[in-house]
């Protein structure tokens, strides 16, 4: 009931919901003022009764550490708790066994500063007081580990900057910590040795796979899963990296506002820059195609620096050093040769045979190949070979093939070096830690981020099974009464993209046919999927299809699909960079490797199966990056884009389904430990609590509690103990 004077949360199309009181109420609409008026302006608010949910102070003050401890659970109770502790400083809470982190954009939070970790450090096998922060998730997991002896994983999810990959290197940086924290000095020198190793490879992988976005300064384009290795007694011996999908386009063009990979600056930065003929970053075409050449991350000569020095620290050779920023400036060169038209096929632009010649040196393969292979193409036609000229457009084409190539490779190729340093094949178990690219929505989507929502929809369907299922089932299996809970099943979205006759079938099928194009796939798509529900294409939808995603709706563009999907590079580029003089250089694209070949949609799905397997394999750990705000600003707030990532990343079904069910589990054993002097059996205890069936109940291993039984009985069970050893002492 709502009258003047009430206190509560209201929601706000603007700030979602935010506490405040109630000033009129004239039966129909309230007119509400913000009590935070500082954040929330001073004006009442008009709003319906169905927007007002009543609290009181307490309610709308209440601060815990698991916010499934929160004594009323609703939207807006768990909204108002984050933002408090947030504008506190406090970004991290737990949901259970999960980790909230919020992304704070400042690393001078006293709180968490890196010789804090010491506290997490001598805590025991498992961090039994609230203190949420991801080195808790490092510390629980290492133990499980160990305690366990098997393998775990930690995954950590969020849009774009919400802290992914700072959340990963924590983790890293703890687990290194505390696996050498005990044993003889040898061991621990050795592990301190590996730990600082794997995290020297960060700057390099960031350097060349990371850039500015309009979402991240410094945003990671391509997926990772590290498994960090331990050998039987614990300690850190060594680390595996899978590399996912890197985005290639950003090689050769950036979106307004937008740059490319750090690497194509950062070598116009370097001290090579006068020989790699790089001085000039303005002179980039690729570098200027986003208006954007300057960022807060990755534009300093004293960056440049650090890569090399980190790149050398993990153990690539200065020469390799040498070669890959050679390459890098290739790219750039290459990206300024353009080509006109002659009558019958193409020239390169005089003006641009410069940069021809010096991308051919920097290389050290032949420019008239070059030259050849961009404008001129070989076809077999009965049995003959042919010649044919390519207009620029299919000229311009072929160059950037080749750049994309190239730079592809090297990435791959630094991802390998690394695991050649760092890998070891060793008895004992791993942590792997997926650091792998945010579910995407932007204005126009294509081929990339139907990759990149797939594999969200496939960790969301890992997190849904664990968390929910499980959950269901394990008190089912316990023969407990639960009135069943629905959550929203994304199996078959999954299917419609990446199973049998889905859209990755129907466009490898188009690639495969000669006269395929993007239109005819996106016909044979719509008439496959038409009808079903996690597919639209409406009338006015001319070139384009929308998937409904577990987090959104997403309209994907057709234009380009194919050519994304073959990424084929003509052979004769192949082998052209095979017999550079350069060592790097000539291993970097196999020219026996078309015939097996896959399409990057085949490769991709059986890479995200591989994961998956790996990932169904071991005991799952998460962490949930928030972006409080998208001003990428410290101590700022945006109520409805929290709320949507918490509810698109499961954490308000989560709590929803613990709060629904029994959160608190303790084993039988242990709970009549616990409780013993409120009787001798669980029914006992129960009776004494005046525990009914909808407040706890006994499972064949374990007793399932509502949070407010457990409390009660904890409460009774403190005045027994306290009236026990007040009649010891009497006696004494
Ligand atoms: P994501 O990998 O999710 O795209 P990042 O981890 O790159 O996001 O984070 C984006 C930026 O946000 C970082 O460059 C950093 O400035 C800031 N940031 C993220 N996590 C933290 C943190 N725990 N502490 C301080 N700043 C952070
Ligand atoms: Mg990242």
């Amino acid at each position: 009931m709502i009258e003047v004077g009430a206190t509560g949360f209201f929601l706000c199309p603007r700030n979602s919901w935010i506490p405040g009181t109630v000033e009129q109420w004239d039966g129909k609409i309230a007119a509400i003022r913000p009590v935070d008026q500082n954040l929330y302006g001073r004006e009442t608010v008009k709003v319906q009764e169905s927007s007002f949910f009543s609290a009181k102070d307490e309610i709308m003050h209440e601060d815990v550490d698991d916010l499934l401890n929160l004594t009323v659970l609703h939207d807006s109770t768990l909204i108002n708790c984050l933002r408090r502790r947030y504008l506190n400083n406090v970004i991290y809470t737990n949901i259970g066994a999960i980790a909230v982190a919020l992304n704070p954009f400042k690393f001078d939070i006293p709180a968490y500063t890196d010789d804090k970790m010491v506290l997490y450090l001598a805590e025991g096998d498992i961090i039994e007081k609230n203190l949420p922060h991801s080195w808790a998730v490092a510390h629980n997991t290492y133990f499980e580990l160990r305690n366990d002896n098997c393998n775990q994983c930690v995954l950590v999810s969020g849009e774009s900057g919400a802290g992914k990959t700072e959340a990963s290197k924590i983790v890293m940086k703890y687990l290194a910590a505390i696996s050498c924290k005990e044993g003889g000095d040898i061991q621990k020198e050795a592990g301190r040795v590996v730990g600082s190793k794997i995290n020297l490879t960060s700057p390099p992988l960031e350097c060349f796979g990371n850039a500015k976005t309009v979402r991240n300064d410094n945003s990671s384009r391509f997926g990772k899963f590290m498994r960090v290795k331990f050998d039987k007694d614990g300690f850190l011996v060594g680390a595996h990296i899978v590399k996912y999908l890197l985005e290639k386009s950003r090689i050769v063009t950036a979106a307004e506002n937008e740059r490319c990979y750090h690497s194509l600056y950062l070598v116009c930065r370097g001290n090579h820059a006068e020989k790699f003929g790089t001085e000039n970053d303005k002179e980039f075409r690729i570098l200027t195609s986003g208006n954007c050449l300057h960022n807060k991350e990755f534009d300093t000569t004293a960056e440049f620096d650090e890569v090399c020095k980190s790149m050398v620290a993990v153990g690539i050779s200065e020469a390799e050093c040498e070669s890959m920023w050679a390459v890098v400036a290739s790219v750039l060169h290459l990206g300024n040769v353009s080509f006109v038209d002659d009558g019958e096929g193409s020239l390169v632009n005089s003006k641009s045979e410069f940069s021809l010649a010096t991308a051919a040196a920097l290389l050290q393969v032949e420019g008239e190949s070059l030259r050849r292979e961009f404008t001129k193409t070989q076809l077999f036609v009965a049995g003959q070979q042919i010649v044919k000229l390519l207009k620029p457009t299919l000229a311009l084409d072929a160059k950037e093939a080749l750049m994309k190539a190239l730079y592809d490779a090297q990435f791959q190729w630094l991802v390998d070096k690394c695991n050649a340093i760092l890998d070891v094949d060793v008895d004992g178990n791993w942590i792997g830690l997926l650091d792998i690219f945010g579910f995407e929505m932007f204005e126009t989507n294509s081929f990339e981020q139907l990759c990149i929502n797939l594999a969200n929809e496939s960790l969301q369907n890992h997190y849904n099974t664990y968390i929910f299922e499980r959950d269901l089932e394990e008190c089912r299996s316990e023969g407990i009464d639960m009135s069943m809970v629905a959550f929203p099943d994304n199996a078959p979205c999954i299917h419609m993209v990446s199973g049998k006759g889905g859209i990755f079938a129907l466009l490898d099928e188009e690639c495969s046919l000669g006269k395929g194009t993007d239109d005819s796939f996106l016909e044979k798509l719509s008439v496959a999927h038409q009808g079903n529900p996690f597919f639209q294409r409406k009338i006015l939808q001319k070139s384009s299809f929308t998937v409904i995603h577990y987090a959104g709706d997403v309209t994907y563009e057709v234009s380009g699909f194919l050519d994304k999907n073959r990424d084929t590079i003509k052979d004769a580029f192949k082998l052209i960079v095979s017999q550079s003089t350069n060592a790097l250089v000539s291993q970097l694209l196999d020219p026996s490797s078309e015939a097996k070949k896959m399409t990057v949609a085949t490769f991709f799905k059986i890479q995200l199966k591989e994961l998956m397997d790996v990932l169904n394999s071991t005991n799952p750990h998460w962490i949930r990056c928030i972006k409080p705000h998208p001003a990428k600003k410290p101590l700022m707030w945006h109520g409805p884009n929290v709320m949507s990532q918490l509810s698109s990343s499961g954490v308000l079904g989560t709590v929803k389904i613990r709060k629904a069910g029994f959160p608190v589990r303790l084993k039988v054993g242990d709970f009549l430990a616990k409780f013993n002097v409120l009787g001798k059996s669980v029914e006992e205890i129960f009776a004494t609590g005046s525990l009914g069936s909808a407040m706890g109940q006994k499972g064949s291993v374990r007793v399932f509690l509502k949070s407010e039984a457990y409390n009660k009985l904890e409460h009774l069970n403190k005045q027994a103990l306290r009236k026990h050893t007040q009649t010891v002492q009497s006696f004494a």
